[in-house]
């Protein structure tokens, strides 16, 4: 190649404004106001025009995109974010992440990048190492936990119909012997939507109870799989949505075991566990199911979008994800094409910010970072306890926590909006067992004791203004 031949992009000019405006961003991020700011009609009027015929100057439009995001959004990377299960992105993680889009790789086959298929072959290896996993399970890098229960489950359709003397990939699910898939009550929406997508309709599942912290009953799971014979998959969650909660994973694994039924665990941020010394008895058994789907995008805090999916039977992940085309250059060696372990051909080469960040924080790193988490969670409802009106509804076994203020609907429901609207943290609501409640999680690296000292400061004062508004109402 000359060395005098010009690229055309090499003003640079956008590309330094975006980093300052990433630089800015992220330097602000521990004392900004968490929460967002406008809505809707405010967002279209900044953002909507005519579509543009002759384009506009990119810095300006970067600049804009800059100034509106900032209003336009909840701080989701603020270490006083603690809505839904959502992870900041480590630094190691977006820097890698930035490169990313740099290099825009193609990561979908080996032939164009040798380099994105053995980040994904070395960081797929340190997964199963940090998870105890099969050393010989599959890994595919999808785009979220949704793909990944997506890919594991149709791995375990493809398993159990075969074993059936059936290949669903040839011939499909019409006139294919009949598939049970028990799920638990308190599955995770996407279980639901994957299994939809793999043709299992919500209404054919057979749903086993769950107890009150949102358990499997492996009671119930005995009970159902009596009544039922041939190709059967059970989905169990490691780490619910709500609680934190893990189902009982070694005697489900042992009476999926004595079934002949394929065992899917949904480990979206619950099977970040196995890496924490401290919490390896909640994961006790998870070892024996035959796939795992989990997000590095939630634990181990790489930007979005980044999910998981493992499987402990190389052969049927491959053969219910690959694809092959005449004019595909694929591989026939050693060489990995991602296409064949994933739902999608071409793809972002996702796998690389999971190297960047496991490489640089190391199996301790990690450890400490999910254990943190978890006492960080326990911190805050410590504090918020301390203040007789507040009940705190689950047992903390992981890194979630269910308050409920004065009893009430709808104090609690005000408390969160007013939290919400404060700035200092961002919590979201549920309803657990019926009953409203504010859902802590705190799955960012960066949130520190203090962070949570001063979100517990700033709920209390809004419970505080919450019941002087409703006494002054009673009083009127
Ligand atoms: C978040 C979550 C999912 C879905 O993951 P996405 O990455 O949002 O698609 C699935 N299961 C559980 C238990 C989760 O917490």
């Amino acid at each position: 190649m000359s060395e005098n031949v010009q690229h055309p992009a090499l003003d640079d000019t956008v590309l330094v404004r975006s980093h300052e405006h990433s630089q800015r961003y992220l330097q602000s991020l521990a004392t900004r106001h968490v929460g967002t700011k406008r809505g809707r009609d405010s967002m279209m009027a900044a953002l909507e025009e005519p579509l543009s015929s002759l384009g506009e100057d990119p810095a300006q439009v970067i600049d804009l995109i800059a100034e509106q995001v900032e209003i336009g959004m909840t701080d989701c990377s603020s270490p006083r974010y603690f809505g839904f299960v959502i992870g900041g992105a480590h630094p190691v993680a977006l820097a890698a992440d930035w490169l990313v889009s740099t290099w825009d790789q193609n990561a979908g086959i080996h032939a164009i990048s040798p380099f994105s298929a053995a980040v994904e072959e070395v960081a797929a290896g340190w997964l199963l190492d940090l998870f105890g996993l099969p050393t010989d399970a599959s890994v595919g890098f999808v785009t979220g936990g949704q793909m990944a229960n997506f890919t594991c489950l149709a791995a375990a359709r493809h398993h159990v119909l075969r074993a059936a003397g059936w290949d669903v990939e040839l011939d499909g699910l019409a006139g294919a012997p009949r598939v049970t898939v028990v799920v638990s009550e308190a599955a995770h929406v996407t279980i639901h939507v994957a299994l939809r997508y793999l043709g299992f309709g919500t209404r054919s599942l057979v749903q086993v109870a769950a107890d009150d912290q949102g358990r499997m009953s492996a009671d119930d799971l005995r009970k159902a799989l009596a009544a039922v014979s041939g190709p059967t998959i059970i989905c169990a969650q490691a780490g619910n949505v709500n609680s934190g909660a893990f189902d009982p994973l070694r005697e489900i694994s042992e009476i999926a075991t004595a079934a002949g039924a394929w065992l899917h665990v949904d480990g979206a941020f619950g099977l970040w566990a196995t890496a924490s010394k401290e919490l390896a008895p909640l994961v006790d058994g998870i070892e024996n199911a035959d796939s795992w789907s989990t997000d590095a995008h939630k634990w181990l805090n790489v930007p979005y979008d980044s999910g998981v999916a493992i499987v402990r039977h190389a052969a049927d992940h491959r053969a219910a994800m690959s694809a092959s085309a005449a004019y595909l250059i694929q591989t026939s060696g050693a060489e990995r094409d991602a296409i064949d372990w994933v739902p999608e051909l071409s793809r972002r080469a996702r796998a690389i910010p999971i190297y960047a960040t496991i490489r640089s924080l190391g199996r301790q790193g990690i450890d400490d970072l999910v254990t943190r988490g978890c006492a960080r969670a326990r911190q805050m409802a410590a504090a918020l306890q301390g203040d007789s009106g507040v009940t705190l509804l689950n047992e903390i076994v992981l890194n979630q926590a269910l308050l409920r203020f004065d009893g009430s609907d709808e104090v609690t429901r005000r408390v969160i909006a007013g939290v919400q609207n404060e700035g200092t943290c961002w919590v979201s609501g549920t309803t657990w067992q019926g009953r409203a409640a504010m859902r802590i999680s705190v799955t960012n690296w960066a949130t520190t004791e203090r962070d949570i000292a001063l979100s517990a400061t700033a709920v209390l004062k809004v419970l505080g203004a919450v019941r002087g508004r409703r006494g002054d109402v009673n009083d009127a």
